[in-house]
C-alpha cells in the first residue's frame, strides 16, 4: 500500500508516445483511458489528462492527419532495419512543460499503452515521469501491459502493471492505492451507464471515438479481441445515439470513429435501429470505421444505412481470398459473401475506390501468391484492396505458429511483433515480394 493524502486525490493520466517506423493518426484516441478518467472524476478524484499524441501537424478533411514526430535512435533489436525510427507525438519539452504547469503534484499516475512493439515510447514516458514526480506511484495498463504482462513487470519500471479487463477494476485499484472510498459500486456500472469518455478535457476536438459494444463473438486466430475483453456485449442503440448527439451538439464534433470490434453483428438488433434513430433525429456527421466491419453482415439494408447515415471511411475485414486460410483462421467470411457485400455497397452509392478492403500479408506460412490472388479478387469485385502486414499478437491462437515460423524471437522481444519488419517472412514470402505487391497496388 502506498501512503498518499486522503482528501480528493489527484490522478494524472497519460497517453504515451508511439515509437515506430511509421504512424498516422487514423482517429487514434485513448478511449479506455478516457473512460477511466471520467469514472475517476465521477468518484470525486481530481484528474489531469496529458495525451502525448495530441499533436497533429496537419489535419485532413475528416479530422485524421499526421503526427508531429521526432527522429530517435532505433532500439538495438531493430538496428539492422534500414528505415528511420521516430517518436510520434508532442516534443519531450512540451511534456515537461505540462508537468511543471500542474498546480499540484499528482498522488498517483496512470499510464496506458497501445501496440506491444510501441513499448519504448511507454518506457521513455515512465522514466521521465519517475524523474519528475519522485515517489509518486505509477500504474501501467492498456494493450501492451495486458498482452505482455511479464515483460512489462520486468522491464517497465512502474509500481503496478494492470492487466484487468474492465474499468471498474482500475477504479478499485486506484481506490485501494489512495485509500479513497468509491461512490460507484460494481452493481451500479454496466456498459449502458458508464459516463461519457472525458473528451471534454481536450482543448480542440477534431473527432471523437465511440464504442457501441465491447469484444467480438467471433474468434479469428490472429486476433486478440477475446483475450483483451470480458466477452461480447453491446450498448442500447438509443443510448449510443444520445451520446453521438451530445458530442455533435454540445461540442460541435463533425467526425466520429467507431472503435467497435463487432459493430455490425446481429444488425437487426443493433446497427439498424441505431442508424434509423440517428437519421430520424437528423444527426449530420461523418462516420469512420478504421477497425473494419464484418462483411458477412452487410445486407442491402445495412449497406443503405451505412451510406445514408454518413459513413465516409468504409473498411472491410476480408483478410484473404484463399478458402483454406479463411476456414483455418476462423471462417468469418467467404468469397461469395464478400462479392455480394460489394454489390450492396456499390448499389447503395459507394464508388468502388472508397470501399477499402483489408488483406493480411505475411501470415505464418502464407505464400505471396495468396495475397496476389486476394488483390485480384478484390479488384474484380470493384473495390479497393489495402494490404495490412501481419503482426503476431501474444495470446492469440496463431501466435504459437508464428513463433515457430519466425526468424525473430517473438516470445521474448515485443519489438519483433512490429508488422513493418514482416515478422513471419520466409522463402515463400520475402520482404522483396511484399514490396512488389505494394508497388503493384500503387501502380494500379
Ligand atoms: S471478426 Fe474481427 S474482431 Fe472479431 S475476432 Fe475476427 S478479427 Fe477479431
Amino acid at each position: 500500500m502506498f501512503h498518499v493524502k486522503h482528501n480528493f486525490p489527484h490522478v494524472l493520466l497519460i497517453n504515451p508516445w508511439i515509437s515506430d517506423f511509421a504512424a498516422y493518426n487514423f482517429w487514434i484516441k485513448p478511449l479506455g483511458l478516457l473512460n477511466i478518467t471520467s469514472l475517476l472524476r465521477n468518484n470525486g478524484f481530481r484528474v489531469t489528462l496529458i495525451d502525448c499524441l495530441d499533436s497533429l501537424i496537419r489535419t485532413r478533411r475528416y479530422g485524421d492527419g499526421k503526427f508531429f514526430k521526432t527522429k530517435i535512435e532505433k532500439p538495438l533489436p531493430l538496428k539492422s532495419v534500414p528505415r528511420n525510427y521516430s517518436q510520434y507525438g508532442i516534443p519531450e519539452e512540451m511534456l515537461l512543460k505540462r508537468f511543471s504547469m500542474l498546480e499540484e503534484k499528482p498522488d498517483i499516475v496512470g499510464i496506458t499503452s497501445g501496440m506491444t512493439y510501441w513499448y519504448p515510447g511507454v518506457f521513455k514516458l515512465v522514466e521521465i515521469t519517475r524523474k519528475f514526480f519522485m515517489n509518486v506511484p505509477i500504474i501501467l495498463g492498456g494493450i501492451y501491459a495486458t498482452l505482455c504482462y511479464e515483460h512489462a513487470k520486468k522491464h517497465s519500471g512502474v509500481d503496478v502493471v494492470f492487466n484487468g479487463k474492465d474499468e471498474i477494476e482500475v477504479l478499485r485499484l486506484v481506490s485501494d492505492l489512495t485509500n479513497e472510498e468509491l461512490i460507484t459500486h460494481n452493481s451500479k456500472l454496466s456498459i449502458d451507464n458508464l459516463p461519457y469518455p472525458a473528451f471534454d478535457l481536450y482543448r480542440k476536438l477534431d473527432y471523437v471515438c465511440v464504442s457501441t459494444s465491447t469484444g467480438c463473438p467471433l474468434q479469428c486466430t490472429y486476433c486478440a479481441s477475446a483475450f483483451l475483453t470480458k466477452g461480447y456485449s453491446r450498448r442500447d442503440p438509443v443510448a449510443v445515439v444520445d451520446e453521438i448527439e451530445y458530442w455533435t451538439i454540445k461540442h460541435q464534433v463533425k467526425n466520429i470513429a467507431f472503435y467497435d470490434d463487432a459493430l455490425l453483428i446481429e444488425p437487426s438488433k443493433h446497427f439498424i435501429p441505431m442508424m434509423r434513430e440517428m437519421i430520424k433525429r437528423g444527426i449530420h456527421c461523418s462516420f469512420h470505421v478504421p477497425n473494419a466491419i464484418h462483411i458477412k453482415e452487410i445486407g442491402e439494408d445495412v449497406a443503405d444505412l451505412l451510406f445514408r447515415g454518413g459513413f465516409k471511411t468504409i473498411r472491410l475485414g476480408f483478410e484473404t481470398s484463399n478458402e483454406g486460410t479463411q476456414i483455418e483462421t476462423g471462417g468469418k467470411v467467404n468469397n461469395q459473401e464478400f462479392q455480394q457485400a460489394i454489390k450492396y455497397l456499390t448499389r447503395a452509392g459507394y464508388p468502388g475506390e472508397e470501399i477499402g478492403v483489408y488483406l493480411i500479408a505475411g501470415l505464418p506460412g502464407q505464400r505471396a501468391d495468396e495475397v496476389k490472388e486476394g488483390i485480384a479478387l478484390v479488384r474484380d469485385a470493384g473495390a479497393n484492396p489495402m494490404l495490412v502486414e501481419y503482426s503476431p499478437i501474444p495470446h492469440t491462437q496463431l501466435f504459437e505458429k508464428a513463433k515457430k515460423m519466425s526468424q525473430f524471437d517473438l516470445e521474448n522481444e515485443p519489438l519483433f511483433h512490429n508488422n513493418s519488419i514482416l515478422p513471419c517472412q520466409w522463402d515463400g514470402f520475402t520482404m522483396g515480394d511484399y514490396r512488389r505487391l505494394k508497388e503493384g497496388l500503387r501502380r494500379k
